[in-house]
C-alpha cells in the first residue's frame, strides 16, 4: 500500500472536520514505522485494525454527512450514527479490556483472532506527527537535568541511551539541541539509517570503540553530537560499565514494554525472532526478560557510580522487577523526577499540523508564538530551536509545551489566521495522551502521586466525556496493549481549526476544559502548584480539604 498525504485545500469529503481527520489518519501512516502493516510506532501501535478497516474508515469519512458520528472500536469502524452538528465526528475506544482480563497473554490471544488492536497513545487516534511528537519532552528532561546537576549546561556531557524507533528516534536530536554528546544503541541498522536520513541523527558507528572515540572527541571539544551504534543494549551497556566509562546521563527507549513484538533479546537472528513470535512467544518472552535483567542491572550499576539514570516511559523497570531485579525501582521515572511541576499547571505536549501541507503556515504560527508568548521563556526558546533544527516529516507540524489558557489563546489566534486567509488552510490541534488530565499509568505518568491515587483511571475517562461535551472533533479512550495491557488508560482529542465561528467555539470549550481538568487532577492530589494554578486562573475546582463534614 502506498500512502499519500493530501496537499492543498481541495476537499475529498463534505467539510474540513472530516477532511482534516482523514488527512491526520493518512499522515500517521505516512510518518509511521511500518505502514504496510498499519503500524505507527511502539512495536504494535496501529492506526487501524486491518486493511479492510482502514479502507472502510477512509470511505466513510469521505461520505460522512454533517450531524453524523463514525464509531471505531479498536481500529475497526463499526458504523455511523445520527448525532448532531456539534457532536464529535469520530468516537473511538481502543484496546480497553476488563480489569481481570487486561494482561498481555489475553491481548495477544484477541489480537491473533483479529478482535482487537492496540492504538498506542497517538497512533490509533491519528495524532502522531513523527519523532517530533516526543522531542520537546525529551529535550526538556535533558535541560532539567542540566539545570539540576550540571550547572545549566550539557556541554561536554555524555548521554547514553538506546532505541531509535518511532519515539526513541527523537533522542539524538533532543540531546544535540541540549548540547550533549549522545550515544544511542540500536539493534536494527535500518532504524539508524532512517534517523540519519531524516536529520534526527548525525553519525553511525558499527563498533563500540568507534562510537566511544567519536563521543570522547565531542566531549573534549564540548561539541554537541549524536551517534547511533549498531548493537544490543543488553550487551553494550554492561561493556561500557566494565570499561569503567561513566556516562553523565543514562536512560533507554527500546520497546521494553513488549516482550514479544518490541524488545529484541540477545542471541537471536531476526529470522529466529520472527519464527518465535509465531510459534513460541513464551520462549521469546523469557529471553527478552533475561536480556532486560542484564540491561537494567547495568543501568543500576551506572546509577551506583554516579550517573543520572531515569526510566523514559517504556516499562523497563517493571519488566526487570518481574525478572527478579529487586532494586529496579531505585531508578526514577521521568515524569515524577522532572516534569510533574509542569503537569500540575497542565503544561504538556500540545501539537498543531498544517492540513494543507504548507511549511510556511507553521513558520507563521512560530512567529505568532514568538510575538504573543515572549514572556514564556520555555516556549519561546523552544520555538527558536525547533524552527532551526527540527526537520518536518509528513504534514508539517510543531509541538510545544503549553498550559491552561495558553493552548486556547494560540488555537483561537490560529483559527482567526485561517479565517483571514493569513494561512493557506486549516490547522489540526491535538496533544499527547501523556497530558495532565488524560492519563492514568502508575508506572509512568502517575507514579508516586502525593495522595496515592496512582492507579485511578477516572481522570482519563472524565477527560474523554468532557471533550465530547465540549464539541471536540475526535475523542478516543485508550488502554494499554501488548506489554502495556492492564497498565494504563488514557484519552485523546483532536480539533480542526477551519476558520469558522463553530470551530472557534469548539476550540475554546474543548481546550479550556481539557487543561482545566488536568489542573483539577493534580490539585485534587494535593499538589500546591496545581492548587495555586486553579485559584489564580479561576478554574472552578472545589478544594474540600478544609471543609467540615
Ligand atoms: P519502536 O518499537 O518504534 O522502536 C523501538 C526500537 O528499539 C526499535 O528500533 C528496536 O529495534 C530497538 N530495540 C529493541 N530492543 C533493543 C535492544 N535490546 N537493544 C537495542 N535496540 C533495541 O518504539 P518507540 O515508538 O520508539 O517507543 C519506544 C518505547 O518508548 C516504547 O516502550 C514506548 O511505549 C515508549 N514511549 C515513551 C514515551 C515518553 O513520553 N517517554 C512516549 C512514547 C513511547
Amino acid at each position: 500500500m502506498k500512502i499519500q498525504i493530501a496537499s492543498g485545500d481541495k476537499l475529498r469529503t463534505k467539510n474540513w472536520r472530516t477532511e482534516g481527520l482523514l488527512r491526520m489518519l493518512e499522515n500517521v501512516l505516512y510518518v509511521g514505522e511500518d505502514p504496510q502493516n498499519l503500524i505507527v510506532y511502539a512495536a504494535l501501535g496501529k492506526a487501524a485494525r486491518d486493511m479492510k478497516s482502514y479502507e472502510k474508515i477512509v470511505e466513510t469519512l469521505k461520505n460522512l454527512e454533517i450531524g453524523y458520528t463514525l464509531i471505531v472500536q479498536s481500529g475497526k469502524p463499526i458504523g455511523v450514527l445520527k448525532t448532531h452538528s456539534k457532536a464529535p465526528v469520530v468516537l473511538m475506544a481502543n484496546c480497553n479490556m476488563v480489569g481481570q482480563w487486561a494482561n498481555a497473554d489475553y491481548f495477544y490471544e484477541l489480537n491473533k483472532k483479529g478482535l482487537i488492536c492496540w492504538g498506542g497513545l497517538t497512533a490509533g487516534d491519528w495524532q502522531y506527527i513523527g519523532s517530533q511528537g516526543v522531542i520537546q519532552g525529551t529535550y526538556e528532561i535533558f535541560c532539567q537535568i542540566a539545570r539540576k546537576h550540571f550547572n545549566h549546561s550539557l556541554e561536554g556531557r555524555f548521554i547514553l541511551t538506546a532505541g531509535l524507533g518511532g519515539m526513541g528516534g527523537a533522542q539524538g536530536l533532543a540531546g544535540f539541541m541540549a548540547g550533549g554528546a549522545t550515544l544511542i544503541v540500536e539493534v536494527d541498522e535500518e532504524r539508524i539509517d532512517k534517523r540519519l536520513k531524516n536529520g534526527y541523527l548525525q553519525k553511525k558507528a558499527k563498533t563500540l570503540d568507534q562510537a566511544l572515540s567519536l563521543i570522547q572527541d565531542a566531549i573534549k571539544k564540548k561539541e554537541a553530537l549524536s551517534v547511533g551504534l549498531l548493537g544490543n543494549a543488553a550487551q553494550i551497556y554492561p561493556q561500557i560499565l566494565q570499561r569503567g566509562i561513566l556516562p553523565d546521563i543514562v536512560t533507554d527507549q527500546t520497546s521494553a514494554h513488549d516482550l514479544v513484538y518490541g524488545y529484541i533479546p540477545v542471541g537471536f537472528t531476526p529470522e529466529e525472532i520472527k519464527e518465535l513470535r509465531e510459534k513460541n512467544p513464551k520462549k521469546l518472552m523469557e529471553a527478552s526478560l533475561a536480556s532486560i535483567k542484564i540491561h537494567l542491572e547495568a543501568m543500576l550499576g551506572f546509577q551506583k557510580r554516579g550517573s543520572i539514570v531515569f526510566d523514559n516511559g517504556n516499562l523497563i523497570r517493571t519488566q526487570a522487577k518481574n525478572a527478579g531485579v529487586q532494586e529496579a525501582f531505585n531508578i526514577p521515572v521521568f515524569t515524577e523526577a522532572f516534569l510533574r511541576d509542569l503537569f500540575c499547571q497542565a503544561i504538556g505536549p500540545f501539537r498543531w499540523v498544517s492540513l494543507c501541507n504548507n511549511k510556511e503556515d507553521i513558520a507563521k504560527i512560530d512567529a505568532f508564538i514568538l510575538k504573543h508568548f515572549e514572556h514564556n521563556k520555555i516556549v519561546s526558546n523552544w520555538i527558536k530551536l525547533a524552527s532551526k533544527y527540527i526537520p518536518f516529516e509528513g504534514l508539517p507540524a510543531r509541538i510545544a509545551w503549553l498550559g491552561h489558557g495558553e493552548r486556547t489563546q494560540l488555537a483561537l489566534g490560529v483559527n482567526e489566521m485561517v479565517a483571514n486567509k493569513d494561512l493557506s488552510g486549516p490547522i489540526a490541534f491535538t496533544r499527547d495522551h501523556l497530558d495532565a488530565g488524560a492519563m492514568a499509568h502508575p508506572n509512568i505518568m502517575t507514579e508516586n502521586m502525593l495522595d496515592g491515587s496512582d492507579g485511578i483511571a477516572d481522570w482519563p475517562l472524565l477527560n474523554a466525556m468532557l471533550n465530547c461535551s465540549s464539541e471536540a472533533d475526535l475523542v478516543a479512550i485508550h488502554s494499554g496493549g501488548g506489554g502495556y495491557s492492564g497498565y494504563m488508560t488514557s484519552a485523546g482529542v483532536t480539533l480542526i481549526a477551519d476558520g469558522s465561528k463553530e470551530a472557534a467555539e469548539r476550540l475554546s470549550l474543548s481546550l479550556n476544559n481539557d487543561t482545566a481538568l488536568g489542573v483539577m487532577r493534580y490539585a485534587d492530589a494535593g499538589y500546591e502548584i496545581a492548587l495555586r494554578e486553579a485559584k489564580s486562573k479561576n478554574i472552578g475546582y472545589f478544594d474540600l480539604r478544609n471543609s467540615k463534614e
